[in-house]
């Protein structure tokens, strides 16, 4: 007889204890860890018994080996690098994936999560005014999410040149060129390695970051023959967005594919207000997002848009006997990314978008960015703090003078913990970058963060 759920629930209650004793300790605690990894494996340091130890008992066990070691990023005073929070519908639901343990692979297989993750993706076009033709791929990340993208168009690319890359690999292939602005994410670096296609052409950039059409247009005339176009909706540093439409054009009328990476920026599509900073990028043939930045899920979750799901079937799609694939269709989960086996990590997807709602999602994009906007009104009436950022989106990206004064008072802030924001160079400079990317933040976490910042300027002086 299964013991079913009786070896589940005590352990699955005392992780709800600790969860909810959690988020409740966010308000109040610092920001920061309070101790570091290093101190957590000391902790640690035990050799495995031998013996079996309750499942409840693990699950506390853990809590409180964990405690210490945890980084508020929940916390509405969190701006560290891009990430989100959590929405409280996609944390339940992301709970719900592990008692289920769907392997979302096959849709025949895992009914419901194909189901529901192919929900999820029509809402999403929807929202990001993306064509509704295309396919959805629920990654680990935007760096996977670029990687598939990119990876559907070397597929396409290699098609057109008549090269059977199954059959033949990269070797002697005919060579493709990646172009992307100079201030692109690392992301679009790793992914180009994974891909095997070498460093990309880096192309001059304005002062917020966004790629130039006509340095665009030179260098692909220097570099004629298969090209991939890596644009980016979303600078880290400034938030800004590489003019789309004029880009877009550039490298179709050379018959690039072009990819999008809007990790955080595509976000910005959803809401008629910040739409117009980005138009044209649904010209685009592939885009990569994160859904646990902007939309707040858990991670991990990435998605990868593809238009034409040709390209990104044939990348990805593997026929052995033992796959039962759906040809015509929605087609199934493990032919839009690199896994077979997989969490259902669109579950959350959906969760969070039926929370919010359409227009909860849009007010949501807009809060994000209207706190930043007000982050930066308060911080540039600091004395001695300079905002070094057009406020476009949700980045914002400051100097307290001097490198050694920016650098000290970044330093200074986390220590206190009362915020995090991460430090960061950019353009030569050291900066202090904020990033407003949780769902939770209000207006009074912006004047607290705000104080903080003018405590840790008083406190530190330039020498
Ligand atoms: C965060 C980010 C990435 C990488 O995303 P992961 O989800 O961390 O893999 C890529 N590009 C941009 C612009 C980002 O902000």
């Amino acid at each position: 007889m299964s013991a079913m759920p009786e070896a589940y629930r005590a352990a699955l209650e005392r992780a709800m204890v600790h969860a909810t004793d959690w988020l409740a300790s966010v308000p109040d605690r610092p920001v920061r860890p309070k101790v570091d990894a290093d101190q957590v494996a000391a902790s640690l340091a035990t050799i495995l018994p031998d013996g079996a130890t309750d499942p409840a008992d693990v699950v506390d066990e853990l809590a409180a080996l964990a405690e210490p070691g945890l980084m508020a990023i929940q916390s509405g005073r969190f701006y560290g690098w891009v990430m989100g929070g959590t929405l409280p519908a996609a944390m339940a639901a992301d709970w719900l994936v592990s008692a289920w343990d769907q392997n979302t692979g096959l849709r025949f297989a895992t009914p419901a999560a194909a189901a529901i993750e192919e929900s999820a993706a029509a809402w999403l076009l929807d929202l990001l005014h993306l064509p509704a033709s295309s396919d959805v791929g629920f990654t680990t990340g935007a760096t996977t999410a670029n990687f598939v993208g990119l990876a559907a168009g070397r597929q396409y690319l290699m098609d057109e040149a008549g090269w059977d890359l199954q059959a033949l690999g990269l070797s002697g292939a005919p060579r493709i060129t990646t172009f992307a602005g100079r201030e692109r994410h690392a992301a679009v670096d790793l992914a180009l390695r994974y891909l095997g296609l070498g460093a990309c052409v880096p192309v001059d950039a304005d002062h917020e970051g966004r790629i130039l059409p006509a340095a665009l247009a030179a260098a692909m005339d220097e570099q004629p023959g298969p090209s991939l176009v890596c644009l980016q909706a979303g600078n880290l540093h400034s938030g800004s967005f590489d003019p789309m439409e004029e880009a877009v054009a550039v490298a179709h009328d050379r018959g690039a594919w072009v990819h999008v990476d809007g990790a955080f920026g595509l976000w910005a599509a959803v809401s008629p207000k910040l739409r117009g900073r980005l138009a044209g990028v649904e010209g685009a043939d592939s885009w990569a997002t994160d859904a646990h930045k902007t939309l707040n899920v858990p991670y991990d979750c990435g998605l990868a848009i593809v238009a034409s799901p040709e390209a990104l079937r044939r990348a990805f799609s593997v026929h052995t006997s033992y796959f039962i694939a759906t040809d015509a269709g929605p087609g199934d989960p493990f032919e839009k990314v690199p896994e077979l086996s997989r969490r259902a990590r669109g579950i959350p997807v959906w969760a969070a978008l039926r929370q919010l709602g359409r227009h909860g999602v849009i007010a949501m994009v807009e809060r994000l960015a209207a706190n930043a906007s007000a982050l930066a009104e308060g911080l540039a009436a600091i004395p001695g703090v300079e905002v070094l950022n057009d406020v476009v989106f949700t980045q914002v990206s400051v100097s307290f003078g001097s490198d050694d004064r920016t650098h000290r008072v970044t330093q200074r802030l986390m220590a206190e913990g009362a915020v995090w924001m991460s430090g960061s160079s950019w353009h030569g400079r050291e900066i202090l970058r904020i990033s407003v990317s949780n769902w939770s933040t209000d207006a009074g976490d912006v004047a607290a963060s705000i104080a903080a910042v003018r405590g840790a300027v008083e406190a530190e002086p330039e020498a």
